[in-house]
């Protein structure tokens, strides 16, 4: 790779990961160097050798500098060692530099590759930090445990804005936000609402949202009609991976992890140890992590070189195994001879495929925190969660016996997994042992901190286990939690 470098050539840190890792990365550099990508390049330690040499994260201490200074890795695959108490490195990179989008293209290259979608090209914008997987999980009863989902409006806002710039960098038409906002109102409503806030921004850029179920379902059905999706982080994982697999070249797809700071490209494949050390390992996904990063980076020409030497080498029949087909492949090559042969296209274009146009495109922006004045806030009641079992879990004598305790707050509603058991209920509904009973000031008014802590009181007192509450507020008068099924 480049040695001799410019002061204005852009400075990124790279990672030859595992497995086959250092054999793909050494193909991508040397066909970025050949296309004039002119990068300083650091490496970093990361994976399988900094694991067993007893770090857990799998990142070289001296790595987290390199990478705030660079702010850009091109990371080669890695491998997870076997056996327990080794963290996730991905998961890791992700939460600690702030890699909030999760970028990945998904696009066919009918009829060079097999695919049953033969005009798909659909970018999945996923949300990275939050929801779901902020991995807050209690088990609370003995028959009961939850997982929190977290949703803030600054990760909204991020998200939401970093797809729209993304589709006006690629000169995208729509973007289709998914989300299951008739279920849950608060979280993916507020999700909801500001894509509909900053797709204001955004006029000459269609915008729709989707159901996240039937738009998966569509997705996989018709990806065609879908231009740029975004979406929450586990509706974003799943999806992700069937417009991957949609396309028929999962091998040849790449991904990009953009922060505010850092960001990551990477290939979304592994490091496929089975393979490992032979030489014929497919480069193809992670060089296109390296013209996505080449296109973050503000050199959208040289992106749109390899791209375009690539598309054509495809089209040209000479493939690795992993995509070699007797019907449409015309050469079998290994990684050296892939790597030759779209250096040696460099320069020229596909003549089937559409050809990559990224040249005097600016880079996509990204998006930074704005801070905004918080709204007036109210505490109107609590939920306070009980394990009961008793008396056939009949909540008429749940209720008899809160009902002797609650003091200035009034019992509105007891659910069991959010439905209404009392007042009235049906029989048939399946009763757990994790109740929640709803307090709230019998005006409707605000209520103390102090009354909360006083009803906690009462209700231990009263033998009940309350094993967690959780404050019910108004901002600025609109209510900030949902209504139970039936109430
Ligand atoms: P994998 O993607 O490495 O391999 C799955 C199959 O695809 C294998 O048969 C492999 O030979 C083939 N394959 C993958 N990439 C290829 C390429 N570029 N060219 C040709 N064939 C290719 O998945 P896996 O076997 O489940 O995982 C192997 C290791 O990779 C595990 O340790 C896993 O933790 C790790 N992993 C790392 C990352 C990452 O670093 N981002 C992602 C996924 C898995």
């Amino acid at each position: 790779m480049t040695t001799t470098t410019d002061a204005a050539d852009p400075r990124i840190a790279v990672a030859h990961g595992d497995g086959i890792g250092p054999e793909i990365m050494d193909a991508t550099l040397e066909i970025l160097d050949a296309a004039g990508a002119s990068l300083d390049v650091a490496e970093v330690r990361l994976g399988k050798a900094v694991y067993e040499s007893g770090v857990a994260s799998g990142v070289d201490p001296d790595a987290w500098s390199v990478l705030r200074d660079r702010s850009v890795l091109l990371k080669a695959p890695i491998t997870t060692p076997r056996g327990g108490g080794y963290k996730s490195l991905n998961v890791t990179l992700r939460k600690s530099l702030g890699l909030f989008a999760n970028v990945r293209p998904a696009v066919s290259y009918h009829p060079f590759v097999a695919t049953l979608h033969p005009n798909m090209d659909v970018l999945v914008v996923r949300e990275n930090e939050e929801d779901l997987y902020a991995g807050i999980e209690h088990r609370q009863s003995d028959e009961v445990v939850q997982c929190l989902k977290l949703v803030s409006r600054p990760g909204c806002e991020k998200i939401v804005r970093y797809a729209f710039e993304v589709a006006r960098a690629q000169g995208r038409h729509r973007v289709t936000a998914l989300v299951k906002d008739n279920i849950m109102k608060l979280t993916d409503g507020l999700f909801a609402r500001v894509f509909e806030e900053v797709a204001e921004e955004y006029p000459e850029i269609e915008h729709d949202q989707l159901i996240v179920d039937i738009g998966t379902a569509r997705l996989a059905d018709t990806p065609q009609d879908f231009d740029v999706v975004v979406t929450l982080n586990l509706y974003g994982d799943i999806v992700s991976d069937v417009t991957a697999q949609l396309t028929g070249s999962v091998g040849l797809a790449p991904s990009a992890n953009v922060g505010e700071t850092v960001s990551m490209f990477e290939a979304i494949h592994g490091s496929a140890p089975d393979i490992a050390g032979r030489g014929i390992a497919n480069p193809s996904g992670l060089l296109l992590a390296a013209v996505m990063m080449l296109q973050h980076l503000g050199r959208g020409e040289v992106a749109e070189r390899i791209h375009n030497a690539w598309l054509r080498t495809i089209e040209d029949g000479v493939h690795t195994g992993d995509v070699y087909r007797q019907e449409v492949s015309r050469e079998r090559v290994n990684t050296v001879g892939f790597t030759e042969a779209v250096v040696a296209r460099l320069g020229e274009e596909p003549r089937h495929l559409p050809p990559a146009r990224y040249a005097g495109r600016p880079a996509p922006r990204v998006p930074r925190t704005v801070a905004r004045t918080p709204q007036r806030k109210e505490l109107l009641g609590t939920d306070a969660f009980v394990e009961w079992r008793d008396h056939g879990r009949d909540p008429e004598r749940l209720a008899e016996r809160v009902q002797q305790q609650q003091g200035e707050l009034t019992l509105q509603a007891i659910t069991n997994r959010g439905v209404v058991v009392w007042p009235g209920g049906q029989p048939e509904t399946f009763r757990s042992d994790h109740w929640r009973l709803r307090f709230l000031d019998p005006s409707g008014g605000p209520v103390s901190p102090r009354a909360l802590v006083d009803l906690h009181g009462r209700l231990v007192d009263a033998g009940l286990d309350v094993i967690k509450t959780e404050n019910l507020y108004a901002f600025d008068g609109e209510r900030g939690f949902s209504q139970a099924q039936g109430e």
